[in-house]
């Protein structure tokens, strides 16, 4: 004899200790699967006598219609439990303040932007020029003579096409501003260059700054005020700053110029070789070859020009030591100048 109460009060105790989906799943195959307690105990009806069907019979389905009842509600129990828990776990704060994922300038563009704003804030102003230039733009005006070794192959890429290259320098849009504008010219051009250069401090390209004044009785010393002025706004301390005779062909007197190690402050570095100096730009005053191409009367103007290295700026400023680093676009690199 089966007796009905007993699984009714065991199925009980069952479904009020469980707390997961998998454990109901075998509750209900215990009591309501194919051989389940409750299943065997309806079709155990047929084998009462006739007089004990009707009773039994009513108890047990009864019995079947709990179960289910009961299960069902176990269920919506459990997986509201669930839902608390998930929610609990993936908790938000919405009183948080919002950080949301936004790009940054890259480096070189904020290095740039730097130069840019010194420079304007002195008066001149900001000139663009082509890529892909011509020759003579980027050599035979500028009084570089056709034999002369930056010409080689070597060091040019030569586009497609006669006449043309990718410039070498931002020198080019000196001679495009002449050109165009009459003195008084106050002007830098910032902008990508190409050269067959490829080592740690050198890619094949990378950014100049250009800068040319031309004018009326303008001397050797404005452009060193000038640049001095321009070094210690950039590096934001007063470095000392030294003027080396050099050679350009577009430029005479020319010179390098050189900052105190903002590394090691003149001790002497794996940087500065040691030397305690930094060559950071050269410069000079416009060979009056140069104003004369541009049909500009070297008896009435004068003018000084420098050029410096935008990737060198950026590599002394943060202290970086590979410029490969500025076009891997590593995010991780990257994330650093926030
Ligand atoms: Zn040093």
């Amino acid at each position: 004899m089966i007796n009905l109460k007993d699984i009714e009060e065991e199925l009980s105790e069952e479904i009020s200790r469980i707390n997961t989906i998998s454990q109901l799943q075998q509750v209900k195959v215990k009591y309501l699967g194919k051989k389940g307690l409750i299943t065997q105990a309806i079709s155990h009806i047929k084998d009462l006598p006739q007089e004990e069907r009707r009773e039994y019979g009513l108890k047990a389905n009864r019995l079947k219609e709990y179960a289910e009842e009961l299960i069902k509600k176990a269920e919506e129990r459990i997986k509201k439990e669930e839902l608390r828990k998930r929610l609990a776990r993936d908790w938000v704060d919405l009183s948080l303040p919002l950080e949301p994922a936004v790009g940054t300038a890259h480096p070189i563009s904020q290095v740039l932007k730097k130069i840019r704003h010194i420079f304007v804030s002195m008066g001149f102003e900001v000139m663009e020029g082509p890529e892909v230039e011509l020759e003579t733009y980027n050599f035979d005006m500028l009084n570089i003579p056709k034999e002369h070794p930056a010409r080689d192959m070597q060091d040019t890429f030569y586009v497609n096409r006669e006449g043309y290259l990718l410039r070498t320098h931002t020198s080019p849009v000196q001679i495009r501003t002449m050109l165009s504008q009459k003195p008084p010219i106050y002007m830098i051009a910032p902008g990508r260059v190409y050269r067959r250069d490829d080592d740690p401090t050198h890619s094949p390209m990378f950014h100049q700054v250009e800068g040319l004044a031309v004018d009326m009785d303008i001397s050797f010393g404005h452009m060193k005020y000038t640049i001095e002025t321009f070094l210690r706004a950039f590096f934001e301390v007063e470095v000392p700053v030294r003027f080396r005779a050099s050679y350009f062909p577009f430029t005479e007197p020319s010179a390098e110029v050189d900052i105190g190690c903002v590394i090691c402050r003149g001790e002497g570095c794996r940087v500065c070789k040691e030397t305690g100096w930094l060559e950071v730009m050269g410069c000079g005053m416009v060979h009056p070859a140069v104003l004369e191409n541009c049909n500009i009367d070297p008896e009435f103007y004068q003018g000084f020009a420098f050029g410096l290295g935008v990737e060198r700026l950026a590599m002394l400023y943060f202290g970086i030591d590979n410029i490969k680093l500025f076009f891997e676009n590593d995010l991780r690199f990257l994330r650093q100048f926030l």
